[in-house]
């Protein structure tokens, strides 16, 4: 199906480039508006590269969002296929994790660390089948959708209103210019999508913004390999509720995946609560403790997420549903991604393909 109306997508993570990248092999004219200058949204994947490196940092892939996909989920892993880097989907190398009690660690069931978490929507048996990555990280997906959208994408432009024009939407963006589309896809957080969408004619939108994002830091630690008293075993250890230290988390990043951390390495990523003060040095002081690691870390790496993972209330489902019907008797317009239809990568890449699927039908060509 050749489509030549100009769809405007608002947010580059991965719900809005998989959107984009839908309309765009359909043949709609897609721009791709973010706030930000990086687009990716929260998967940030750094690989410090080239011998010199700044830090010592070389060898190491470092995420700062997302890690990894269940195995089970399908969407990203046809997405990847489809943008041609299918090959670069890697399995977990390890599995089981550990409980920290405050004293020791115990091994957990499988699926239990999960529930720990707070990882809403997951079942047992997804859980079940493992974890995937992709080779030098989850960006390498980002930057295969922004290699195929190509200069559609426009960073450092937000969308700050939605207003219906002659022939679909009109939007204003920061700095004040505007650009009119026949259909627009809001692939941004829930509580700013809630103030577009209510503004835009739905006014039962304003309570998407009820979607709470729990902050969460995540402090990536390199070592080198002599530092470890013991050997570890699995993918990491999740803390137990009455644990009273910061850590809520701890993935052991260099045996998860293949290739995060250059031989004779280790690489941490700890999960941390909100804290005062350095958290590279508390996380490392908690890890050294728990883990028995000798001396000071090479580096640390610290990403503050104020709004990271969202989580539903009760009959989030139902409300957005009653939202996108009103959407339905307005000029094309969808809401995608974290904030709707589940937060882990692969519902993001399930909701932004489906948006534009949907606003493909909208536009009947
Ligand atoms: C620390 C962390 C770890 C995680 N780990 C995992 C994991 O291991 N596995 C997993 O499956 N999921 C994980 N998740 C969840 C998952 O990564 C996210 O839910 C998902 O990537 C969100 O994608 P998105 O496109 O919906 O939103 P986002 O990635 O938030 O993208 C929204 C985009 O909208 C842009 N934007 C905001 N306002 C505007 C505006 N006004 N105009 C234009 N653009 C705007 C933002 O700049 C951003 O680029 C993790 C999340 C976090 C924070």
């Amino acid at each position: 199906m050749a489509v030549s109306a100009t769809v405007a997508v608002a947010g580059a993570g991965l719900a809005g480039l998989s959107a984009a990248w839908e309309l765009s092999r359909a043949g709609a004219t897609v721009v791709v508006l973010d706030a930000v200058r990086r687009p990716g949204g929260v998967v940030v994947t750094e690989r410090p590269g080239g011998p010199g490196g700044p830090g010592g940092k070389d060898g190491f892939v470092v995420e700062g969002g997302p890690d990894g996909f269940l195995a089970a989920e399908p969407d990203i892993q046809e997405l990847a296929r489809d943008a041609g880097i299918g090959g670069r989907v890697v399995d977990q190398l390890t599995s089981g994790s550990s409980l920290w009690t405050g004293r020791r660690l115990e091994p957990l069931a499988e699926g239990q660390a999960a529930a720990l978490l707070g990882i809403q929507g997951v079942s047992r048996s997804a859980i079940d089948c493992g974890f995937r990555s992709f080779a030098t990280g989850m960006a390498d997906l980002v930057e295969a959708l922004i290699a195929r959208v190509g200069p559609a994408i426009r960073p450092a432009q937000g969308v700050t209103g939605v207003a219906p024009a002659t022939r679909g939407w009109r939007l204003s963006l920061t700095g004040g210019s505007t650009l009119e589309a026949e259909a627009v896809i809001l692939a941004l957080p829930a509580w700013i999508a809630a103030r577009l969408v209510a503004a835009a004619g739905v006014p039962a939108a304003r309570r998407l913004d009820e979607v709470i994002y729990y902050p969460t830091t995540a402090v990536s630690l390199a070592y080198r390999g002599d530092q470890l008293a013991t050997s570890l075993a699995g993918t990491g250890f999740v803390s137990a509720a009455e644990w009273s230290g910061v850590v809520r988390a701890c993935s052991y990043s260099w045996l998860k995946y293949p290739g995060r951390a250059p031989a004779g390495h280790a690489l941490l990523r700890a999960f941390v609560a909100p804290v005062d003060g350095d958290p590279g040095a508390i996380s490392h002081t908690e890890l050294a403790a728990i883990l028995g690691l000798a001396g000071s870390p090479l580096w640390t790496r610290v990403f503050h997420w104020p709004r990271g993972l969202p989580r539903y209330k009760p009959g989030h489902a139902e409300h957005v549903a009653a939202v996108r019907e009103r959407l339905a008797r307005l000029p094309p317009l969808a809401i995608a991604g974290a904030g709707f239809d589940g937060a882990g990568v692969s519902a993001c890449v399930r909701s932004g393909r489906a948006a534009a699927r949907g606003i493909l039908d909208r536009l009947g060509r």
